[in-house]
């Protein structure tokens, strides 16, 4: 602990004790060390304490004795979030405790005929997707650190994935809210209701904030029909602009059946072979050769027919040349198999080095012509990095992610990917949120009306600045 105070941390620590109780506030050095770095170990800070309440009540009292002290809550899920939301800023002045939701995990109803679930912040989303599925229903959001996100956090960044393209972002998915507000008081609106339009929909200011405007506590999650059968095929393709003739090819034949569609360079799938090839769970790509590109596709229905719906599909790309060989699973084993290989994409990069992370979006017909630029752009200004691109094409949003040599400076990169980005008008932040990561960029890309805009709703809503201090908002 290193926090250079003018107040009394040791009061401060004994009236949190008093709480959540003494064994629920962290402060040995060694014990909150994974509460105070980020996933990536690139982000983080001293905090005060990691404390870890119980319930809601507890919450609540937490940001209570908080706002009376002038302390930073930065509220705390899973730790998986890419943009050092979740965890302090280094050198940053005044006390600040991280506020861990991991005890609040429960997962109170599932509706199976209303189709919804109400669950604790604290729950992991693999669990609730658990629990959806026994009640024979599906919770669509679905991505790669789902064994560890909690819904909380996943409210909070308002996480995509891999099924944004048929069920949409997080924020779809939100029926209910309750949540803490800066000065300590409790708002529920729990409701599992489909339609409310009864006043403003507060929750959705709620959603994708990032814990700058209030902690969420618990929430109630919109399921959908489970379906019954899913298609899932790795197929090697030309080039992207092969991929989106082959998108548009799939959703004629399927409709919204399509529920995923990723583009991922030869190369992403080449470091998870070198990674994670001899792991279990990671099935090979040597059914489709080695190609400049793949696409990861899943359609999904529950009429019937659907496989042979895909397999018609893809013959008809092989024949038309948007793809060159393909592989559609045959086992339900397979197909996770092959999602396993887009899982372990960012874990392999991890392993290739340092990477410089590019979340973004542009319109999804330009996806081709941004990766055409991006990538000369990187290529001709930082020698000896290179693009590992992947993502979720169908919505846009490619992760644009460059593995550099050591020593490079990062801001750099950045720039050249963003300034590209911008002329495609795009964003900067498809999915990750901002968080201590991108908050210079945000003040360079974002208007400034929208910047005034969010001032004044973080003005109202946390006037003393305490939730998540120096997050998401450029100074
Ligand atoms: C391997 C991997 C793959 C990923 N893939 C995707 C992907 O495909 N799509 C995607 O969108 N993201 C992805 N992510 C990013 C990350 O998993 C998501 O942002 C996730 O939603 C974060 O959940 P968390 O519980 O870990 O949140 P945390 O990291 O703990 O927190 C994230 C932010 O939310 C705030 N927060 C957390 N809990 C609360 C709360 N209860 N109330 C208020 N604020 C809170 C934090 O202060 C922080 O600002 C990936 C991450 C990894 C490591």
């Amino acid at each position: 602990m290193d926090v250079s105070t003018s107040f009394n941390a040791a009061a401060m620590l004994d009236s949190l004790a008093g709480i959540v109780g003494p064994a629920q506030v962290i402060t040995d050095a060694h014990d909150i060390e994974p509460y105070v770095t980020d996933w990536r170990r690139m982000f983080g800070g001293p905090a005060l304490a990691a404390v870890r309440p119980a319930d809601t009540a507890q919450v609540a009292a937490v940001v209570r004795a908080c706002a009376a002290a002038g302390v930073g809550i930065i509220a705390q899920g899973g730790n998986t979030g890419l943009a050092g939301g979740a965890v302090p800023i280094a050198g940053r002045a005044g006390p600040q405790i991280v506020l861990s939701l991991a005890r609040m995990t429960a997962i109170r109803d599932v509706d199976p005929v209303g189709m919804t679930m109400l669950v604790q912040a604290g729950c992991v989303l693999a669990a609730a997707q658990e629990a959806a599925a026994d009640a024979g229903l599906l919770l669509p959001i679905s991505f790669g650190a789902q064994g560890s996100a909690r819904l909380g956090g996943v409210i909070s960044t308002n996480a995509g994935g891999v099924n944004v393209l048929r069920y949409g972002m997080t924020r779809q998915s939100v029926l209910g809210l309750e949540v803490v507000l800066a000065d300590g008081s409790v708002v529920n609106g729990l409701r599992r209701l489909h339609k409310d339009n009864a006043g403003y929909d507060w929750k959705q200011i709620f959603i994708g904030s990032e814990g700058t405007l209030g902690i969420v506590t618990a929430a109630v999650l919109r399921l959908v029909p489970r379906p019954r059968e899913r298609g899932t095929a790795l197929l090697a393709v030309p080039t992207p602009e092969a991929a989106l003739a082959l998108l548009a090819r799939a959703r004629g034949a399927l409709g919204d059946g399509v529920t995923a569609f990723e583009l991922i360079s030869g190369r992403s799938l080449r470091i998870v072979e070198r990674h994670f090839g001899g792991s279990a769970g990671v099935g090979g790509s040597a059914g489709v050769g080695d190609a400049p590109w793949f696409v990861l596709m899943e359609a999904a229905g529950s009429i019937g027919g659907l496989r042979a719906a895909v397999e018609d599909m893809l013959v008809g790309a092989i024949e038309a040349g948007e793809a060159t060989d393909g592989v559609l699973a045959e086992s339900e084993t397979q197909a996770n198999a092959l999602w396993s290989l887009r899982e372990h994409i960012t874990d392999a990069e991890k392993a290739e080095g340092p990477s410089v992370k590019h979340d973004v979006s542009v319109p999804v017909a330009d996806i081709p012509a941004f990766l055409a630029e991006a990538s000369a752009a990187v290529a001709a200004a930082h020698a000896g990095a290179w693009v590992n691109a992947f993502g979720h094409v169908g919505d846009g949003n490619i992760h644009f992610n460059v593995v550099i040599p050591p020593g490079m400076a990062p801001h750099a990169v950045n720039h050249t990917v963003h300034e590209i980005v911008a002329r495609f008008a795009g964003s900067i932040s498809a999915e990750h949120g901002i968080g201590q990561y991108r908050i210079g960029e945000l003040a360079t890309y974002k208007s400034a009306p929208e910047l005034a805009l969010q001032r004044r709703l973080k003005q109202a809503m946390d006037p003393d600045g305490l939730l998540n201090p120096g997050k998401l908002l450029p100074g």
